[in-house]
């Protein structure tokens, strides 16, 4: 029986691959990944080590999470090193907690590997800081995708009033929602909001606009895409390095 590696790729950029990823990763007799996880990093698997997608969308899963579980498991019973690659964390909206607790019921042993996640490294490239003394005290990374068969919201909108930094995650398909509901707990029509896609990557754009705006400036922006709300936004202009390279 093996053991399992539930371990975080980073958000994008190979290089924000931890060193000890790197080494599971180098040896793997089978790794299973996610959309997210960037393919280049399956480059450094050794020879004969076994591929397994198992790709999710933001919102459509390509396979469910309790058969990605079953794989994660069987490839356990197969195999000594099973590395499951996630993209960014396997915390942060990631299900490792699932996957791990499958595995603990079925007496598999396993290990968590942090990654480094999209929520802090993409606004971080793209020269947006999610704290800064005398701006906010904190931030609160919030999932955009609520479950549709929820008859109300899991999120509570009053919880927003403060100028607490707010980053959404799988929520560009839900930015006019996301950004009415702002306002409609009195945020100003201009407060600051970016949205920034594929963050970290060579093909990363960033859109910066007001909760007003936003949505029709970002709406047709390529995913994986977050949603960035604060005034912290604003420090995009003495902070942005990684496009101007
Ligand atoms: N565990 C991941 C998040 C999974 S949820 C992490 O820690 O980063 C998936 C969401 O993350 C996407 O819908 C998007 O909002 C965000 N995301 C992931 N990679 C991204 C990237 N390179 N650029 C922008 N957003 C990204």
């Amino acid at each position: 029986m093996g053991k399992v590696y539930l371990t975080g790729a980073g958000p994008g950029d190979i290089e924000l691959l931890t060193v000890k990823a790197l080494r599971v990763v180098q040896e793997a007799d089978v790794i299973i990944y996610d959309r997210l996880a960037n393919p280049d990093i399956l480059k450094e698997a050794k020879d004969g080590c076994e591929f397994v997608y198992v790709g999710k969308e933001d919102s459509q899963h390509t396979l469910p999470q309790e058969e990605i579980n079953e794989v994660i498991y069987q490839n356990a019973l197969k195999y000594d090193n099973v590395v499951r690659l996630k993209g960014g964390d396997p915390f942060v909206f990631g299900r490792g907690g699932e996957e791990g607790i499958y595995l603990y019921e079925r007496n598999i042993k396993f290990e968590f590997i942090p990654g480094i996640t999209s929520a802090i490294a993409v606004p971080e490239y793209a020269g947006i800081p999610v704290t800064h003394r005398g701006i906010t005290v904190s931030f609160r990374v919030v999932t955009g995708h609520e479950s549709k068969n929820k008859e109300h919201s899991q999120i509570t909108w009053e919880n927003f009033k403060s100028d607490d930094t707010i980053i959404f995650l799988m929520g560009l398909h839900r930015l006019k929602h996301i950004s009415k509901k702002l306002m409609d707990i009195g945020k100003s029509k201009d407060y600051p909001v970016a949205v920034i896609s594929r963050g970290t990557t060579k093909d990363e754009q960033t859109v910066i606009g007001t909760l007003e705006n936003i949505w029709e400036k970002a709406k047709d922006l390529p995913t994986p895409a977050l949603i960035i709300v604060g005034k912290v936004v604003n420090l995009r202009e003495q902070l942005n390095w990684f496009q101007k390279e």
